[in-house]
């Protein structure tokens, strides 16, 4: 399985915002972005104006390493999201929303997405009563997440748990946090991705 194996932090330096890609240490004053917010390298502090292409291009990857998705799996995204019926943007992330490390996440199982994708790959959630251990898996409404038995005494998840309980589920996920289960009752909305995403851009960068 492809990953990103850089350090995390220069991504959002890059990009120019918290991406919150390392968990709790994001609102730490470890936080590389608050004690350097500036690009990486020699001339990271240079004031430079960008082209349209530029900007469009940045969106597309602060997105796809919001999501941690590597180039040709986020074109493939899109290839869908242009296909199916609505607004391309708005379907976009919405595809990105239903993978289930998102979910993982979403729900407060794992303290980044990046940790929610290696607990989905360990195989600690199931889908409908079966294990899925693939972190793109798409959820649809209808479908039942639950964190298995036998992984709920993990004192990680226990932890994560505990530190994300003020956290709310999204509107478009129905959570049973006693019994730790999840139903998908919609697809998400663009009003229920709480990201400073404009995707319109995106949309224009792959449309050239
Ligand atoms: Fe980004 Fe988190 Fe690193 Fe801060 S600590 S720079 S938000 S990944």
């Amino acid at each position: 399985m492809a990953k990103y194996n850089d350090a995390k932090c220069r991504l959002c330096r890059r990009e120019g915002t918290k991406l919150l890609l390392k968990g709790d240490r994001c609102f730490t004053d470890k936080c590389a972005f608050d004690r350097r917010p500036y690009a990486p390298g020699q001339h990271g502090r240079a004031r430079k104006k960008l082209s349209d292409y530029a900007v469009q291009l940045r969106e597309k990857q602060k997105v796809r390493r919001v999501y941690g998705v590597l180039e040709k799996q986020f074109h493939g995204y899109f290839v869908h999201a242009d296909m199916a019926k609505g607004v391309t943007g708005a379907n976009l992330l919405a595809f990105l929303e239903r993978r289930l490390d998102n979910v993982v996440y979403r729900l407060g199982f794992a303290m980044s997405r990046a940790e929610a994708r290696q607990m989905v790959s360990h195989g600690h959630f199931t889908v409908n009563g079966r294990k899925v251990n693939i972190p793109s898996y798409q959820v649809k409404p209808g479908m039942v997440i639950t964190l298995k038995e036998s992984s709920r005494g993990l004192e990680k998840i226990k932890a994560n748990v505990e530190a994300n309980s003020s956290r709310p589920a999204p509107k478009w996920l129905e959570y049973d946090a006693n019994n730790m289960i999840a139903k998908v009752v919609a697809v998400p909305a663009r009003d229920d991705i709480d990201l400073p995403i404009e995707e319109r851009l995106i949309v224009e960068l792959y449309s050239k």
